[in-house]
């Protein structure tokens, strides 16, 4: 596929997701606020489904899995302890032409991208990426907070609470979905990559002893994850990072890559992280987080492998897997062919005209009943049915239900199927 062609996929997501209510730039009504994006009704819906099935699949699912919501505001002392303060930041050049602002390590810095200039830009230097902010109302040192850059640090800060709350065996896993906030230097390609976004993480804790048995266990299940969104296996590529690529701590972490319509970028990571973020909880706040295995007198601080999943990327891949175009009738068609199961609206229930009070009677009753039944059910009488069926269509509602002059004889609804724009007959009773 040519640079060109993927951009312009690139282009087409971008704006069905506006026009249809998926994703709209953040602020926008006041000119935008660069690297936030709101979610608009099917956008929040779609969201919900990936976040809901993410949640089931990996902690209601188990027995091994305890979820929390930890605060977003922390001490400051997480981020120093966990070594955000000193060493999270990217390289930052900036051009003295433009007074453009770049990553260093995504660009080729002999000359600016923005202007093309050659020999304008800076030395690199490094740029912390957090948020800052102030609890209270005094602004001091002593006051500083961060809006948390991951939501791994929420879960580390509450292993204890769980150790002594639940005991449970190892290896468990604490789970959380939830905000996080990079002040990045340069947000692109839609919602990859924002300043404000949600992740999905996963610290598992392992005895030290078995932690490459969990890492595989954990390898298998991202790609179950990638499958139950319908992501397709040859579009998700395992990246083996290199030793001198990875955090010291880490004897091993895999990126799990996917084809996006803007190129094979990261999808989310599994990382193996040792007993990095424990032992410095333990050092920096003098508190024991030693493991004592039941029965026994063996007690350690134990490992972790964390899968870190992002939200946004993965309503990215799923929007990208989905998008389809094709043609009926002799007419281009635009569609979403999402998994029933991530599908933000599942039926769309039209009476075929309506100015018929009988077949919008009928067609209510229809609704009500698929409504109680599946809840995101969407009622739609606007225009004729071939309009209707090109918006549903849009948004990837996989069946439309049509109530024609039939419906009231014989007590049956027209089904048409968003994949094949295939009709059948199916009795009301059957629905
Ligand atoms: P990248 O190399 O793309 O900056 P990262 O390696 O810094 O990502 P992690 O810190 O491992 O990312 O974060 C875990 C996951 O969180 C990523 O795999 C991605 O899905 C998501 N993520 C990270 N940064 C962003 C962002 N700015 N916008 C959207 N999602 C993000």
């Amino acid at each position: 596929m040519s640079e060109n062609i993927k951009n312009e996929k690139m282009e087409a997501i971008v704006s069905l997701a506006k026009r249809r209510g998926f994703i709209y730039p953040g602020s926008d009504i006041y000119g935008g606020l660069s690297g936030t994006w709101d979610f608009g009704p099917l956008g929040v819906a779609l969201k919900r489904n990936i976040k809901n099935l993410w949640w089931k699949m990996f902690v209601e699912d188990r027995e091994d899995m305890y979820g929390v919501d930890a605060a977003i505001l922390m001490n400051q002392k997480v981020w120093k302890a966990s070594g955000h303060v000193g060493t999270f930041s990217d390289p930052l050049v900036e051009c003295s032409e433009c007074k453009g602002r770049f990553r260093a390590d995504q660009i080729d810095i002999s000359k600016c991208p923005e202007c093309n200039k050659v020999g304008t830009l800076s030395e690199p230097r490094q740029f912390n990426m957090m948020f800052q902010t102030h609890v209270g109302p005094v602004a001091d040192e002593s006051s500083i907070s961060y809006l948390r850059p991951e939501t791994a640090q929420g879960i580390f800060t509450n292993y204890k609470n769980i150790v002594d709350n639940f005991y449970p065996d190892l290896p468990f896993g604490v789970a959380q979905q939830g905000k996080a906030f990079r002040n990045e230097i340069s947000p692109r390609d839609f919602v990859f990559r924002s300043r404000e976004f949600e992740q999905m993480e996963i610290e598992y804790f392992v005895n030290p002893e078995n932690w490459q048995e969990s890492f595989e266990e954990w390898r298998k299940l991202v790609w179950d994850w990638c499958a139950a969104i319908g992501l397709p296996a040859e579009s998700v590529h395992e990246l083996e990072v290199p030793e001198e690529k990875r955090a010291h701590y880490s004897k091993r972490t895999v990126d799990f890559e996917f084809d996006f319509p803007i190129g094979r970028e990261e999808l989310l990571g599994l990382a193996y992280r040792g007993s990095f973020d424990l032992d410095n909880i333990v050092r920096e706040s003098g508190k024991n987080m030693d493991y004592l295995i039941k029965g026994t007198n063996t007690k350690f601080v134990p490992h972790v492998i964390e899968p870190s999943f992002g939200v946004e990327r993965a309503i990215m891949a799923v929007l990208s897997t989905a998008y389809t175009e094709d043609e009926v009738n002799g007419e281009k068609r635009i569609y979403l062919k999402f998994p029933e199961n991530l599908a933000p609206i599942k039926y769309c229930v039209s009476p075929l005209l309506k100015n018929k009070p009988e077949l919008v009677a009928k067609a209510r009753e229809v609704y009500s009943i698929l409504k109680k039944k599946h809840g995101a059910v969407m009622w739609d009488d606007n225009g004729n049915i071939g309009k209707r069926y090109r918006r549903q269509d849009e948004i990837g509602t996989p069946y439309c239900v049509v109530i024609d002059f039939d419906s009231l004889v014989n007590d049956t609804v027209t089904i048409r199927d968003r994949d094949t724009t295939e009709q059948k007959l199916v009795a009301i009773k059957d629905l």
